[in-house]
């Protein structure tokens, strides 16, 4: 730990996912997530600060969510590390969703489900794993203080974004349709835990936010546009409210009438377009 700890972390994460705690809870118990992507960004990182003046106020740093959570210590921003990751659905999550172009497979919602069950037994399992070596870790997400906000920029927002995180630890940059296109794809979910302890940032190899967009980018694709049900995402972006309104609405009577449990989740957007498993443009993507 103490010669690598980055290399420790990623063990940690890595070794979590191959357990029985990473399942689609399906009868065949298969995994939610293939194997997941590490990042780290310092806490001193300028981009913090520029999240918080154009998404709201409210808006935690890490260092604010760390001194929330740890009121009696007194800790620097740049003592801490944000460990963000990216848990990729597998192939076979994928391969049924394409098929879908209204609601979402069954596979897909379970991973919405039992998939983000797991990814907060993980954030738990990461902090513990911290806390096991004398380090002091949170996960924003796991707080109580964490709650859904209203930005007067960006409209529907919390106080606490994984996206964002993740971008900031170098692992992808938006999307038309406001998902996240990492190495690994777009049809991902993301989690942070924020610790004290010093990990060599890891390199943002891009300055736009949009820089693995083909649209952004390119001016090309727009493909997420036509995978969307709901017609909530046009060539300005993606309409946050008309997207939540459906996620909440029809595809959540969908999946409990349908699949017997109660989750939300549509995610058509992510499969089916050039970005679903890789950069688009990239090499050795795997489209398949
Ligand atoms: S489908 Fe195309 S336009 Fe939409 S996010 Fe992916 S690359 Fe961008
Ligand atoms: S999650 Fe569904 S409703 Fe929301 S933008 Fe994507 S395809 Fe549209």
């Amino acid at each position: 730990m103490k010669n690598d700890p980055a290399r420790w972390v990623t063990k940690v994460i890595e070794k979590f996912n191959t357990t029985s705690d990473n399942s689609l809870m399906n009868p065949q118990n298969e995994p939610a997530w293939d194997k997941p992507l590490v990042g780290f960004a310092n806490g001193n990182d300028p981009l913090w600060d520029e999240y918080k003046r154009h998404i709201g106020d409210f808006y935690w740093t890490p260092h604010e969510i760390f001194e929330l959570t740890f009121p009696s210590l007194s800790v620097k921003p740049d003592e801490l590390t944000v460990i963000s990751w990216i848990l990729p659905q597998t192939k076979q999550t994928r391969l049924d969703q394409r098929k879908e172009n209204s609601l979402p497979s069954e596979r897909w919602a379970r991973s919405r489900k039992y998939g983000e069950e797991y990814n907060m037994k993980l954030r738990l399992h990461l902090v513990k794993s911290f806390n096991d070596e004398g380090i002091k870790a949170c996960a924003p997400l796991l707080s109580p203080l964490w709650k859904q906000m209203v930005s007067t920029s960006c409209g529907l927002a919390s106080t606490w974004s994984e996206r964002h995180a993740a971008y900031t630890a170098g692992l992808g940059t938006f999307g038309l349709c406001d998902g996240l296109i990492t190495p690994l794809g777009k049809a991902v979910r993301c989690g942070s835990v924020i610790a004290r302890i010093a990990i060599k940032a890891t390199e943002r190899p891009y300055e736009d936010p949009h820089a693995y967009c083909l649209y952004h980018s390119e001016g090309t694709c727009g493909k997420c546009i036509l995978r969307c049900p709901a017609d909530a995402i046009t060539r300005e972006g993606h309409d946050k409210n008309k997207c939540q309104q459906y996620v909440h609405g029809v595809a959540h009577e969908f999946i409990k009438s349908k699949f017997g449990f109660d989750a939300y989740g549509c995610g058509l957007c992510q499969v089916e377009v050039p970005c679903e498993s890789g950069i688009p443009g990239k090499k050795g993507i795997d489209n398949g």
